[in-house]
């Protein structure tokens, strides 16, 4: 039996509200205990101790909006690039394919041997869809094109591939009705009690449904990415919550980051949680364009929900277990409990700031910052690489226009 324990750190866990200097051992891949153990076991030739002294031990960090589909397109980094290399076991891809190229990205990634890091996946309902640097699904118009919807064959395909799909991204295209997307429609209908992944703005080459018909669309637990990016339709002109956004969100709408190269803004984000809408998850959009920065990683994006001075367990909580209910997976993932499968994440939070953190645009100093340290992914300690930071590299990023929505 291997034994490895995680010990002496300050194990937090949203889930059951724990915040307390304790040891987790994991026994065969599983999580046998979260609490002191056994001196005997501490001390067997068999059992892997990792010193978390100082350090902070939470559930495996999801990131719930990332593109990791690669040789599918030119859009999407390496999984564990951006998975068990810095920290975070498990991995959402962000709707990178349609319906007719899933089964074999699924193999490709999802299954394949060499990928470390768990990935689950949003599927785009259309047949053909795939998220390339160039648009061109958008650009040949085929996004908002009614032959490119099967319902049938989306419905198997959910159906089929149920233990990785966790719900659908939409492109809240339409056919010439701008209050009603036939492709949204088509993913809520597929997906039933999964969650439909959205964002508020805009696509170039094909039209969207307005913001406000968008907001009266979606369904609690449905997901808004880029939530606080501005110029999405969630504020008026004053500054404030339209209503439509304000009942989306009472409806249970999820509000999530999705920061990508132009879609997070402290300007816009200031704004909603100074109106008391916090991020419910903060998820990265990854990809080929935005890894150099301003987004580097999942980790920079939670030092910049500290940045917003929202509380530490609460920003855990954004990667964590609000992740793992945002996606129906709250018996499996996002919290520190005996009997779960071992993903757990471990990070030092420094506070010998400041920390200038850039949202592309703006630069922003944090008192404190999450850095990873390790994961446990399936059981197997796996210690973080070296990170890129704005704080290590400064500006690394070319200019991106602010009307591009990836
Ligand atoms: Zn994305």
């Amino acid at each position: 039996m291997e034994t490895l324990v995680l010990q002496g750190g300050r194990v937090i866990d949203p889930a059951s509200e724990t915040d307390t200097t304790t040891d987790v051992t994991i026994r065969d891949g599983i999580i046998s205990a979260v609490g002191p153990t056994d001196p005997a076991l501490v001390d067997h030739p068999d059992t892997a101790v990792i010193d978390c002294t100082g350090l902070l031990v939470i559930p495996g960090l999801i990131d719930l909006h990332c593109h990791v589909m690669t040789g599918l397109g030119d859009f999407c980094v390496e999984p564990d690039e951006v998975g068990v290399d810095m920290g975070v076991p498990v991995l959402v891809d962000g709707g990178t394919s349609g319906v007719a190229t899933f089964d074999i990205s699924r193999r490709a990634i999802i299954d394949h041997p060499a990928t470390r890091s768990r990935v689950l996946a949003f599927l785009d309902p259309n047949q053909l869809y795939l998220a390339t640097k160039d648009f061109i699904c958008h650009k040949l118009e085929i996004a908002n094109d009614l032959r490119n919807l099967d319902f049938e064959s989306l419905e198997a395909s959910v159906d089929r591939n149920s233990d990785v799909v966790v719900g659908a991204k939409a492109r809240a295209c339409h056919v010439g009705d701008p209050e009603f997307s036939p492709f949204l429609d088509a993913a809520q209908r597929a997906m039933g009690d999964l969650p439909v992944m959205v964002h508020l703005g805009r696509f170039p080459f094909t039209p969207v449904i307005t913001p406000k018909a968008l907001l009266n669309q979606l369904r609690g637990g449905d997901i808004i990415t880029h939530a606080f990016r501005g110029a999405g339709g969630m504020c008026g002109p004053d500054g404030k919550a339209v209503p439509e956004f304000r009942d989306a969100v009472d409806r249970g709408v999820v509000l999530d980051v999705g920061h990508s190269g132009t879609d997070f803004r402290f300007k816009e984000a200031r704004r909603l949680v100074d109106q008391g809408y916090l991020p419910d998850t903060a998820s990265t959009d990854l990809n080929v364009f935005n890894i150099s920065g301003p987004v580097y990683s999942l980790a920079e994006t939670l030092t910049k929900m500290l940045a917003l001075d929202i509380d530490l367990r609460h920003v855990i909580a954004m990667a964590t277990t609000n992740t793992a209910r945002a996606i129906g997976r709250s018996h499996e993932l996002g919290a520190l409990a005996a009997g779960r499968a071992a993903e757990v994440s471990v990070m030092r939070l420094r506070t010998d700031g400041p920390f200038p953190v850039s949202d592309g645009v703006e630069v922003v100093q944090s008192p404190t910052a999450l850095q990873p340290v390790g994961c446990v992914r399936a059981g197997t300690w796996i210690p973080t690489s070296p990170l890129s930071t704005f704080a290590g590299t400064g500006k690394t990023w070319g200019e991106v226009p602010d009307d591009i929505d990836w």
